[in-house]
This record gives C-alpha cells, structure tokens and sequence, in this order.
C-alpha cells in the first residue's frame, strides 16, 4: 500500500567505472533477484517482463563514460552493452535520444504481485495481519511484542524484522536510523499516448512498458510530506518522458498519478542486519562493527530508496542466512557496507553528534 504499491518498477543495476561497493552490491542483488523473477516468483504469479531497460546518456560526455566503463569492466554482454544512438534505435525501434547501456536481463515488475507471490511460495508457513497499524514495540522476557493502537499486543516473537520502509524512524528502537522520507510522484499514461516499448527507459526519468493500460512514467524527487499528486509532478514527469521518447509533449491533465515515499539513508545503501543498541555503544573511535552490542533479535530490512525491487531478495536471503547461521550469500565488505551498525559508527566517532 506504501512505495511498493507502485504500478510498475523497474530492475536495474547500479554500474560504476570504479565497480564501487554499491555497484558490487546491486550486481549481485539484481542477479540474485532475476532468478527469483524468472523462476518462483514468475510462477507464483508475479507479473513482470525481463523485457530489457535502455539507461540513456544525459550528455556527450557520459556517453563516451559509458562506452569506455563498459570496456574497462569486462562484464558479460548479457548484463550491460553499451549501444551507441543508432544501435538504441535500432533495438528499441524508434529514433533513440542518446546512446547508453542496455540492461539486457533487466526490466519491469508489478511490486504488489511480487509481494503475493513471495508469499503464495510461503503458504502456511507465514500468516499475516494487513490493516493493522502498529503503535510501539517492546521486549518483554525475550519476546518482542508488536502493540496496536489500543496498547494490546498484535503479536510476539523472539525475533522480529522491521520492513515498515520510511516508518521505522517512528518507533524508538529505531529512531536514529538516518532514514528519509522522499517523496515520490509518477504520472500514469494511457497506453497508445507513446509507442508501444520494447523495453523500459531511463535517463533523467523513466518510462515503463504498458501495465494494465497504462505506462508508469517517473518520478518526481522532492522533500516533503504532501501525499497528494500534483499537476507541477506530472507536468515535470512529461519534461522527463520527453527526454526518452521523441518529444510527444504530453499535457498530463486528466492522467492519473501515484505518490510514494522512499526510504533513504544518507549513503544511499540500504540497511539490513542486527540493530545496535544505541543505549551502550561504546566510546572509543576505533570500535568496529564487531564491537557494537545489538538489540536481541531485532533486526531491520530497511532504507531500500529508489531501488527495492533491486535490494530485497537477496538481502532477505541474507537475514534468513544470519538468523539460521547458515553461509552467508554475500562477501563481508558487502555486508558491512549495510549493517545498521555502521550509522552508529558515524555517531561515535562524531562525538555523538
Ligand atoms: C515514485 C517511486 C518510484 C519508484 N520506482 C522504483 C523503481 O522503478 N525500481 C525500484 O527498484 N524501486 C523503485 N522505487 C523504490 C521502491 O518502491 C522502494 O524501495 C520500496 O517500495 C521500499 O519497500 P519497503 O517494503 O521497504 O517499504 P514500503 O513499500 O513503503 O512498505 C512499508 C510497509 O510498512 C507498513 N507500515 C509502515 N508503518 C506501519 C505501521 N505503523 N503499522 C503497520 N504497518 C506499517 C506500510 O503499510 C507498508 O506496507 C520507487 C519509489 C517511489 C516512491
């Protein structure tokens, strides 16, 4: 109902010339994700299509960045291709703005139907409480307990995992989380407004395929807390379309659009992992991850951003591996770079700020 109750989002990786921790870390998220997409969750029901994403060059310049990063990186041709103005075109079957990279594998899913088929895959293993808005937390004797409004308890368990996206802040045992609200708007086009594609788009903005009739076209940016579409949103998502699409100068009056808000940390890197216990942390500027205490059996997959359909199986997968102890998906500087813990690190070496 949140962020991901989004139309249409699109898979992609992050790629840097320097193959950057967040570039290492989306890789293998995506890759690990697809599998989900294409296997189970396909056949749970998801609705999706590895139909391709064309990420476009915004100038010149990072044209020729693109081409040469593509070069240095020596990654599989299936992952990312650089196509250069006429070879977008000639993929996508209209006349391309700029040349780019091509994620072949990559494309877009329905987020909702990706959370129903998870579940569906779960079946008696997991039950579920929707609707039911959640007041506090607390431990009491190893057991957390999840409180409703009224104070009565929803639920309880010796292990409990926040996903509530930018909500988490709220509650106390999560409050300094650096997390941001960041408010998100996408414009609805009605199928036939722009040529049928072949694969979803991205530059400034993007564009997806037609979903149920309609092209998800993306989004606004913005810092504030106004939940209500606004015509200025969907004005700027046209002026983002136009630079994907041979201009079509949409008017956007009468489409229908989408907020959500994204949770964002600072670094941009999602968190997931143990909670610390921000009430003992230590003091000394040298601790380490290692060195912080947690809170017991408190856990977060929090701060997924712009890109949650990128972060959330495998960094699932990976809580599921800490909680079971079993090896872990994903090498430790990766790990590392989203442990909760690491916010506390900043705190402590700043003084606390
Ligand atoms: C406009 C926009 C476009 C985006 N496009 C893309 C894209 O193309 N590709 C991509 O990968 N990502 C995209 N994202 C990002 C993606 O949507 C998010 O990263 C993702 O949805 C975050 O998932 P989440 O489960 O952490 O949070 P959410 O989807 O926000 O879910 C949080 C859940 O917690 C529940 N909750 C919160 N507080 C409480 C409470 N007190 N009690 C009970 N329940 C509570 C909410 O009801 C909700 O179900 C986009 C986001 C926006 C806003």
């Amino acid at each position: 109902m949140e962020a991901s109750g989004n139309l249409a989002g699109i898979l992609m990786p992050l790629v840097a010339r320097d193959d950057s921790i967040a570039a290492r870390l989306s890789r293998a998220c995506y890759l690990h994700g697809l599998r989900f997409w294409q296997g189970p969750g396909r056949d749970a029901g998801a609705r999706l299509a590895t139909c391709g994403v064309m990420q476009f060059a915004r100038t010149g310049e990072q044209e020729a960045s693109m081409r040469r990063t593509v070069a240095e990186l020596g990654l599989p041709g299936e992952f990312i291709r650089y196509l250069d103005r006429d070879g977008a075109q000639a993929r996508l079957g209209y006349p391309a703005p700029a040349g780019g990279w091509l994620f072949g594998q990559g494309g877009w899913a329905n987020p909702p139907s990706l959370c129903h088929a998870a579940l569906a895959l779960a079946g008696g293993r997991v039950s579920t409480s929707f609707g039911t808005p959640v007041a506090g937390i607390e431990r009491v004797a190893g057991t957390w307990r999840v409180l409703g409004d009224d104070g009565r308890c929803i639920g309880e368990a010796p292990v409990l995992v926040l996903a509530n996206g930018a909500d988490a802040v709220r509650l106390p045992q999560a409050a300094p989380l650096p997390i941001k609200r960041v408010r998100g708007q996408v414009t609805l086009v009605p199928e036939g407004r722009l040529p049928p594609l072949s694969a979803a788009l991205c530059r400034e903005g993007y564009a997806a395929p037609a979903v149920d009739g309609l092209h998800a076209v993306g989004a606004s940016y913005d810092f504030d807390d106004d939940g209500t579409p606004r015509p200025a949103c969907d004005l700027a998502n046209m002026q983002r379309l136009d630079g994907l699409l041979p201009a079509l100068n949409l008017d956007p009056a009468g489409f229908a659009s989408r907020v959500g808000f994204r949770p964002v940390a600072p670094d941009r890197l999602p968190i997931a992992g143990a909670l610390p216990d921000w009430s003992c942390l230590p003091d000394a500027t040298s601790a380490r991850l290692g060195d912080l205490p947690r809170q017991a059996g408190l856990y977060g997959l929090l701060g997924y951003a712009s890109r949650g359909l990128v972060w959330a199986q495998l960094l699932a997968e990976a809580l599921a591996s800490e909680l079971e102890g079993d090896p872990m998906p994903l090498e430790s500087e990766l790990l590392e770079a989203v442990d909760p813990g690491r916010f506390a690190l900043r705190a402590i070496r700043k003084g606390r700020g």
